[in-house]
């Protein structure tokens, strides 16, 4: 046994009620909630994880692998990835399964940096860069009030933080998403950056329409605009509209990505830390990306420990191309109603530039208030 061998491993369940309630194409949110992942170690060292995904649901996988966790040398991240995920192949290739093993991972993460005492982006072997520049999500449907106009507000709002591009979401139906995002992109002006994103609500057929109906609107990026399984779909949105195409925050571990790179289904690919298998299988697929020349750009929406988590990995996602004037990866900032990420964790600044630092304190650099986790608690 060494001092970074793992002594206990803890889920927690978080949730809370939202003042106003707002909606994506797919669902409303009237309460929102976040699963951390706390692991400690033998000579008292605790790390920091976090799944995406309901965290009533991911909560008892950590449980469950508790006893395969429990024992081992925190150190030892590969190995324990691998006996995790080998365990579950046959019943948990996607989904909740991979969502809590990414938890796991992340904790490790900072368990590692804390014990060697180096951010992780330096155990990962950058930084590369150690300013990211941020986008805002948000954007939301709400229960009242004129959609454009409060969209409208949201998005002044942003630009006086700092950002310089914004996520729109849309998916509230082909002939309002294609109105909505003309009037959108008029009032905020030519010189913010715009995003769109449907979260899969339309098929091939819809978003194809859509992306050539707004193609003079100078749209970065086209997000999920056909549901996730829809390899064939994605590959005709691709070839029949001028938008480039972003998608994969509902694809899980290096194989479900394998396929989407090979065949080169999105522009730009968009793994989340807390669902695609956590720090070590984010930078494989990111690795992976470059070797096929395709934009990484991170998918986060979780507290501040996914968050982290990202930039230690936004600091050294290889440029794609390479060169003097690269085109560096975006940080996804959701600023959407969130109190327990807003309680629980620290969250870093944006600067006037819109730019976020990378943390730089031991491990993820993420502190976690244990009165706002008890107050949070299910
Ligand atoms: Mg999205």
């Amino acid at each position: 046994m060494t001092g970074t061998t793992i002594r206990a491993i803890t889920p927690h369940v978080l949730m809370a009620e939202l003042s106003e309630p707002f909606a994506y194409s797919q669902a409303w949110y009237r309460r929102r909630g976040a699963m951390l992942v706390e692991i400690t170690t033998e000579d008292g060292i605790t790390g920091w994880g976090e799944a995406f995904g309901p965290p009533e649901l991911t909560a008892p996988i950590v449980v469950w692998l508790a006893p395969l966790v429990i024992g081992q040398d925190a150190m030892a991240r590969e190995a324990i990835w691998q006996a995790l995920y080998n365990r579950l192949r046959d019943h948990g290739q996607r989904g909740l399964v991979v969502e809590a093993i990414s938890a796991i991972d992340i904790a490790l993460w900072d368990i590692a940096g804390q014990a060697l005492g180096l951010p992780v982006h330096r155990l990962l072997g950058g930084p590369l860069r150690l300013e990211i520049e941020a986008y805002a999500t948000g954007f939301y449907r709400r229960e009242r009030g004129d959609h454009l106009q409060y969209l409208v507000e949201e998005a002044e709002q942003r630009r006086a933080e700092g950002f310089r591009a914004l996520k729109l979401k849309t998916g509230w139906g082909l002939k309002q998403d294609i109105a909505l995002t003309r009037e959108f992109r008029a009032a905020i002006g030519p010189d913010c950056g715009l995003l769109v994103d449907c979260n899969h609500a339309y098929d091939a057929t819809a978003a194809i329409t859509y992306g050539n109906a707004v193609a003079d609107c100078d749209i970065g990026w086209f997000e999920e605009p056909v549901p996730p399984e829809d390899i064939a779909g994605y590959l005709e949105v691709k070839a029949r509209q001028p938008l480039p195409v972003a998608g994969g925050e509902a694809s899980f571990a290096r194989w479900g990505f394998a396929e989407m790179i090979a065949r080169r289904s999105v522009d730009i690919l968009q793994p989340d830390v807390a669902a695609c298998g956590g720090i070590s299988e984010l930078k494989k697929i990111a690795d992976m990306a470059s070797a096929f020349g395709v934009r990484v750009n991170p998918h986060v929406w979780g507290t501040g420990v996914t968050l982290a988590a990202s930039l230690h990995l936004l600091a050294v996602i290889p440029d794609n191309p390479p060169g003097l004037f690269p085109r560096p990866p975006l940080l996804e900032l959701d600023r959407s109603p969130h109190p327990v990420r807003d309680e629980v964790t620290s969250m870093p600044a944006i600067s006037a530039e819109g730019r976020v630092r990378v943390p730089e304190a031991p491990g993820l650099g993420v502190q976690v208030d244990r009165d706002a986790l008890r107050r949070f608690a299910v």
